[in-house]
Order: structure tokens, then C-alpha cells, then sequence
């Protein structure tokens, strides 16, 4: 008896299999009869493209047809160089806008090390400070001088 009722279980549990698996196997896959829907020919760097429809399931596809001319990439700057920090730019197509390498560095003006950098700066603020000292004085002595 417990034999069976093993048996029987397992004759659902295939009859159930069988159930989900034969519709997707008994139906039969579109022979598809391809026709062209639209066309876009390629016109200087911008590709061009074909689609096409089948008469019999409606399901599309669609090819590229590669541009003839290559993009005319030009630098853009983004953030121009400082003597201190690094710029950014990025190429960018002048006929079609396709853009490519964006977040390229431009090196600072003054290159060299991050630590370069810093005593470039430092030189410079103190510079600056002593600047604006002398200017002071100058100031200073010539409204005494009036
Ligand atoms: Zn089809
Ligand atoms: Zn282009």
C-alpha cells in the first residue's frame, strides 16, 4: 500500500512536469518573413540604421549601418589648469556631439608633484603676504608724505 501511494505521488509530480514543459516545446518557433520598415541611411560620423519586420509575428530587429566618416573629435575644456590644480577635459564630436574621454587631467600650468604643488603655493600666499606688507608701507608713507 505505502508502495503505491510513492507511485502515485510520483505520477502527479510528472504528469505536473509535463504540463509546464509541453506548451513550451509544442510551440512551433516563427519561420519569420522579414521586411524592411524603415530605413536611415548613414549621414557623415552618424551611423545609420535598418529595421525590419516580420510579416507573420511582428517581432522587429535592427542593424546599424556604420558611417562612412569618422567623428571630428575637438578638445573641450571643462576646468581650465591652474598654476596648482589639475583641469579637466573631455573630446567631443563638432558635427555630431558624440562625446569620449570625459574627465581627462590637463596638468596645472606648473606641473610637477602634488608637493611641488603645495610649496608653489605656500611661495606664492607668502609672497603675496609680503606683497601686500610692502604695499601697506607704501600706503602708509605716502599719507604721511601728503
Ligand atoms: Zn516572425
Ligand atoms: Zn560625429
Amino acid at each position: 500500500m505505502k508502495h503505491l501511494k510513492a507511485i502515485f505521488s510520483v505520477c502527479i509530480a510528472l504528469t505536473l512536469l509535463a504540463l509546464c514543459f509541453v506548451p513550451a516545446f509544442a510551440e512551433e518557433p516563427c519561420a519569420h518573413s522579414w521586411q524592411q520598415t524603415e530605413y536611415v541611411a548613414p549621414q557623415g560620423c552618424r551611423d545609420g540604421y535598418v529595421r525590419e519586420t516580420c510579416a507573420l509575428c511582428g517581432e522587429t530587429a535592427e542593424r546599424t549601418i556604420a558611417a562612412a566618416q569618422d567623428h571630428q573629435w575637438e578638445w573641450v575644456v571643462d576646468l581650465a589648469p591652474t598654476r596648482y590644480e589639475v583641469g579637466r577635459q573631455h573630446e567631443a564630436c563638432a558635427e555630431c556631439g558624440a562625446v569620449r574621454n570625459m574627465n581627462t587631467a590637463i596638468p596645472s600650468v606648473k606641473g610637477g608633484t602634488d608637493f611641488g604643488r603645495l610649496l608653489l603655493k605656500m611661495t606664492d600666499a607668502i609672497g603675496g603676504a609680503i606683497h601686500d606688507f610692502i604695499m601697506k608701507i607704501v600706503d602708509f608713507f605716502s599719507a604721511l608724505a601728503k
